[in-house]
């Protein structure tokens, strides 16, 4: 299956990767909204939220919210925003959920690089 996300989780495309498991993989968006715009997906294929079982929506659940707690610690943003598109809101046709923090102040968008590599030190320090 010609899937983008499906090659980024098996690192045939690169992606800038936060962190990783057996089961999900959160990587920086290549456009993001705002500086820290992340986005966890399973490893396995779902089309979108409604194929996710039980197992992977929890274990999902659990990552955003250690991934929301150190984008919170990191880039102390003012708020957050957890998104799932879907149908024709949906781009990628593999599950994904958006993390995009929010501020306060102008947010000049900082280049993807500079966000990866102040997040890098944390890179599987998610226990
Ligand atoms: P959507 O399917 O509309 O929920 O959004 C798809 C998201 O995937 C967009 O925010 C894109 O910027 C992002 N995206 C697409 N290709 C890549 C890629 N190779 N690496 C990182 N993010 C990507
Ligand atoms: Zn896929």
């Amino acid at each position: 299956m010609d899937c983008i996300f499906c090659k980024i989780s098996k690192n045939e495309i690169p992606s800038k990767t936060i962190y990783e498991d057996d089961l999900v993989k959160v990587f920086l968006d290549i456009n993001p909204i705002s500086s820290g715009h992340m986005l966890i997906i399973p490893k396995k294929h779902y089309s979108d939220f409604l194929e996710l079982d039980e197992k992977i929506n929890n274990h999902i659940h659990k990552i955003s919210k250690d991934i929301s707690n150190l984008l919170i610690k990191k880039l102390n943003p003012d708020g957050l925003r957890l998104i799932t598109n879907y149908g024709i809101n949906q781009d990628v046709k593999h599950y994904h959920l958006h993390i995009i923090p929010s501020y306060k102040a102008k947010d000049n968008i900082s280049n993807v690089d500079d966000i990866f590599n102040k997040l890098i030190k944390w890179k599987n320090s998610l226990s």
